[in-house]
């Protein structure tokens, strides 16, 4: 296999722009400016901010406060801390660094990223109508259509890459724009700038389900969004050995009423769990680059193998929305999709990987290959499947951080059972 470097096609070259993140730091010290949290590059924040050595111990990791409750100095005198559905510091020091990694001023950790969707909802209320995408979240269409209009919101759903049937779409009683960009496992990019322009000049909320590319690839907040969710399930945990959600935003008066919701409904993420994805964060950049460099590697292989008649991935110059993506994102990141051409070839490779492990999930190390029609996409019927190109012989691969020759390998011995 050639190097990768020489490899590389043009979507290589965003990664080489991300670095001026780094040169801006570099150049800053070197202008004599003091140095400032929060004022540096994304890997220096993401693992300083909020993560001050313990003061009662020194302890260079922020602790696991693992308790319910917090000792009263007096009556109505306390450390800022009274219960831990309300508030535990572990948990605060994520929600904090959550928020500076997507550029927000507020942040919210829920126990999970449905947790999360459904507390943004209900900043809402009975009578509320939302736009979102056709192709969503699984669980956040079941969470729409199963559990959301048995409380009478209501929902469209359209294809978000086109403004204009978002624009068709808006009615009096439109609350909220909801999107997930690139979507599940086509990879269509919506352009969040652009939709969200539109949705203010309609006076509706934006949020942008940002988990397939975290704050390291895209932040949709200056893009113009009002609202990041997050399933920190996936890249911002990185290690499959947690579930989690977050949301975070920069209006006080929407942050108020989210900090009021978390507590009263209580789908609070826990200290341990929070504890994980304050570590995995650490590592959140080198894995993303990571991931979008084995994501372009296996890309480029699989557009070039014979067997495969289609790749969906945004740093392949044939993505439809190609540029869009350059534009948007810091990288094409690591999840992509293939066309076998039918549900046997499918089954062939994969039931004929051998490294790469056959799981639903995404954005963890290590690589896991699914099929969509059967799996993740089993609940939307197959008429609406094909229309949305998922279809029978579609396998998904989130491309884990392996050495790349070792997947392309893998893949190359499954493709050729086809
Ligand atoms: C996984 C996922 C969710 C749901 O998150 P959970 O942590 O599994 O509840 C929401 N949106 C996207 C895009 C996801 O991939």
């Amino acid at each position: 296999m050639p190097s990768l470097r020489a490899d590389a096609q043009p979507g290589l070259t965003w990664l080489d722009e991300s670095d001026s993140f780094r040169a801006e730091a570099i150049f800053r010290q070197h202008n004599g400016q003091v140095a400032r949290k929060g004022t540096m590059g994304f890997s220096t924040d993401a693992i300083h901010i909020s993560q001050e050595a313990d003061p009662a111990t020194g302890a260079i990791i922020v602790p696991i406060y693992q308790t319910s409750t917090y000792v009263q100095e007096e009556l109505g005198k306390h450390k800022g801390y009274e219960y831990s559905r309300t508030s535990n510091p572990t948990r605060a020091a994520l929600e904090q660094n959550l928020a500076r990694l997507e550029g927000g001023q507020f942040g919210f950790a829920f126990a999970s990223g449905m947790a999360a969707i459904n507390a943004v909802l209900t900043l809402f209320k009975s009578g509320d109508h939302v736009v979102t995408g056709r192709n969503l979240y699984g669980g956040t269409f079941r969470l729409f259509e199963r559990v959301l209009k048995n409380f009478r919101f209501e929902f469209t759903y359209v294809d978000t890459t086109r403004l204009a049937d978002i624009e068709k779409a808006i009615r009096e009683n439109t609350r909220l724009l909801f999107l997930e960009t690139p979507t599940n496992p086509i990879m269509e990019i919506t352009d969040v700038a652009a939709a969200s322009d539109l949705a203010h000049r309609h006076g509706l909320l934006v949020a942008v389900d940002n988990t397939f590319m975290s704050p390291y690839l895209q932040r949709p907040l200056e893009l113009g969004a009002d609202i990041v969710i997050h399933s920190t399930t996936k890249y911002l945990n990185g290690h499959s050995d947690g579930v989690g959600g977050a949301v975070v935003m920069n209006d006080a008066a929407v942050a108020d009423r989210l900090k009021f919701l978390q507590n009263a409904a209580g789908a609070v993420l826990g200290p341990m769990d929070s504890w994980l994805v304050l570590r995995g964060v650490k590592t959140l950049a080198v894995r993303m680059r990571q991931h979008c460099e084995n994501g372009m590697a296996v890309a480029q292989f699989l557009a070039r193998h014979p067997k495969v008649k289609l790749v969906h991935y945004p740093g392949l110059a044939s993505h439809p929305q190609y540029e869009l993506g350059k534009k948007q994102m810091r990288g094409p990141g690591g999840m992509l999709s293939l066309e076998t051409g039918s549900l046997e070839n499918a089954r062939r490779v994969l039931n004929s990987v051998r490294l790469c492990s056959l799981a639903e999930s995404l954005g963890g190390v290590e690589t896991l290959i699914s099929h969509p029609a059967t799996m993740t996409h089993a609940s939307v019927p197959p008429e609406e499947r094909q229309r949305l190109g998922i279809t029978d012989g579609l396998v998904r691969i989130s491309v884990g951080i392996e050495d790349v020759e070792d997947l392309i390998a893998d893949l190359d011995q499954a493709l050729a059972k086809i």
